[in-house]
């Protein structure tokens, strides 16, 4: 369950973009680019990320060179990413699934044309490819109103109140997209993770730095517990 409106929502939003700026839309990266950098991520840092694709690119300068290559040499090349063996399939898996569906073509544009909730599945149906994989590859390729929740929008919202102890990453994705408004989704994205990364860190959050201080109730608890 979501515990917190929209009025809130967008106050946090304005304090965040008093810090970290306002974001306009850019396309980050071709959409097959995002898909599978995205997935390289998957358990593993940006850098880690970053490099294992280099090497993909470097050694397979295009997709259809990927989709034709072994599976093996896929794996050695993004072997920095981590989980090789898992991910080299399942990128080729993805790319055999998106020549299909389109006439043999690597491409997803197609999927500019498409309802929004519509694309969203039809990503989500691709090997490994879960919510917020898809969201990121229609809200960073195609500014399409999503809002990805990422493993530090996770962390702040719970933090802030705003979801049930109990609620997954996954289900964040969903309940979080239904409440954030179009848009912001955008920038609150890409604040709320700078916001994770520089001040709500995994560990010892600089609460005495933040501006969202006022409307967060792990702040709220910890002030609480200090007056004891
Ligand atoms: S007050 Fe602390 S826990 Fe709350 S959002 Fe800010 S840094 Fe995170």
């Amino acid at each position: 369950m979501v515990k917190v409106d929209e009025v809130t929502i967008r106050e946090v939003d304005r304090l965040l973009a008093g810090v970290y700026g306002d974001r306009r839309w850019r396309r980050h990266a071709e959409p097959i680019d995002e898909l599978i950098a995205t997935v390289l991520s998957q358990h593993t840092n940006d850098i880690n990320r970053d490099r294992a694709f280099e090497q993909l690119k470097k050694r397979f300068p295009s997709w259809e060179q990927v989709l034709r290559a072994p599976v093996r040499s896929i794996a050695s090349a993004i072997k920095p990413a981590g989980l090789s063996n898992q991910k080299a399939p399942r990128i080729k898996a993805i790319l055999q699934r998106i020549a299909e569906a389109n006439d043999g073509n690597l491409s997803l544009e197609f999927l500019k044309e498409m309802p929004t909730g519509e694309a969203l599945e039809w990503l989500k149906k691709l090997p490994g490819v879960g919510p917020k994989t898809a969201a990121c590859v229609l809200l960073f390729s195609f500014g399409k109103p999503v809002f990805p929740v990422d493993t530090h929008i996770f962390r702040i919202s719970k933090r802030l109140g705003w979801l049930d102890e109990k609620v997954t990453e996954a289900k964040a994705n969903e309940l979080l997209d239904q409440i954030v408004p179009n848009e912001i989704k955008y920038r609150l994205h890409l604040n709320m993770i700078a916001h994770g990364r520089q001040i709500c860190r995994p560990q010892k959050p600089k609460c005495q730095d933040c501006v969202l201080r006022n409307l967060c109730e792990y702040f709220r608890i910890q002030q609480g517990a200090e007056r004891i």
